[in-house]
């Protein structure tokens, strides 16, 4: 499958703002910062970017991470596939953002806490992944969200790179738009085939398809598009970012990009809804399950124990499934998630 759409080998020029613009000849990387908006103090926000432009025709691939300001593991992917990367040896191009959301990034928290805590009211809805295609004349969120659609629109598929928050570890896995999207979705498919994460959600209910996400809008727009969740938030580990780099590469080799084997997992897992479990009692978690492992119905997966030692609960799969997601914070209250399945 190759029905992306190809560009002809020409110069990439992208729109910075202000006049300004950024100019990528056939055979060039180039770094460059976009406009975001003003502080109030004057200083000017801006997203880093990086263009690098082929010397063959091929698709133009969007690169992302970090739109949640502490998913550092994807920064660290990206800058290793870009520097992996010969332009002089490229078909196509690629357009990356490497920290989509800078002001979140400087709070190092999944939000721009500064400016929620000022004015939670008009900041709201303050995650700018939910409020895809975004308004520049809206909130934060939302002009952060129409730059970036504003590049993604431009490109023949995306993918938008993240961990879960503090606290959360992902395998790497492939969450992928609504299937009745269409072509381009089943085109995203396939471009998560390519990267061979080990593990592919394909469902239908959820945040991961709900309209407003990145690469739900992205996909509705024509340009197929997954989100790629590996590792855990404000964690930078360098087996986790190779993991992510060899998953990436694999897609710039699927798509005819780059040459190369493309280097696959073990297994793979092809799953249909996450099951998120929830503690009901709060005490300190103990995770007993590999994250990756293959579940049974009734497996004990947890315990969560209280302060003085005693176990108030066993956190067990109500079904079989796949432990794709586990909780890294130790300290747990009722209501908070203890472990999330991928059902199949
Ligand atoms: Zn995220």
């Amino acid at each position: 499958m190759q029905a992306l759409k190809t560009f002809p080998v020409e110069p990439l020029v992208i729109e910075l703002g202000g006049g300004q613009s950024l100019r990528a000849a056939p055979g060039t990387c180039v770094r460059g910062q976009m406009d975001l908006i003003e502080l109030a103090d004057g200083t000017p926000v801006r997203f880093p970017l990086v263009v690098v432009n082929g010397v063959r025709p091929g698709p133009r691939f969007y690169l992302g991470a970090a739109v949640h300001g502490d998913e550092v593991n994807g920064i660290a992917i990206l800058s290793q596939v870009i520097a992996s990367i010969d332009p002089q040896q490229l078909a196509g191009s690629i357009v990356c953002v490497p920290v989509q959301h800078p002001l979140a990034f400087y709070a190092d928290h999944r939000f721009p806490v500064s400016q929620f805590m000022k004015s939670p009211l008009d900041q709201a809805p303050i995650d700018a992944w939910t409020v895809f295609p975004g308004d520049l004349h809206g909130n934060l969120s939302q002009i952060v969200a129409a730059k970036l659609f504003a590049l993604i629109r431009q490109c023949s598929c995306a993918i938008d790179i993240h961990t879960p928050t503090r606290g959360g570890r992902y395998v790497p896995i492939a969450i992928l738009p609504s299937m009745s999207l269409g072509p381009a979705a089943e085109r995203a498919l396939w471009l998560a085939e390519q990267c061979a994460t080990g593990f592919i959600v394909k469902g239908e209910r959820g945040m991961y398809v709900s309209r407003g996400i990145c690469c739900v809008e992205a996909t509705a727009a024509g340009v197929p598009a997954f989100t790629f969740e590996i590792g855990e938030g404000g964690r930078l580990e360098s087996e986790v970012t190779e993991e992510g780099v060899r998953c990436i590469r694999n897609a710039l080799i699927g798509l005819g990009m780059v040459t190369g084997e493309r280097r696959l997992p073990a297994v793979s897992h092809l799953m249909h809804d996450f099951l998120g479990l929830r503690a009901t009692r709060g005490g300190l978690l103990r995770t007993e399950v590999a994250l990756g492992a293959v579940v049974q119905a009734g497996q004990r997966l947890a315990t969560i124990t209280n302060i003085f030692g005693d176990t108030v609960e066993t956190i067990t799969a109500p079904q079989a499934g796949v432990f794709v997601r586990s909780t890294t914070l130790s300290n747990l209250s009722g209501g908070e998630r203890a472990a999330t399945l991928g059902i199949k």
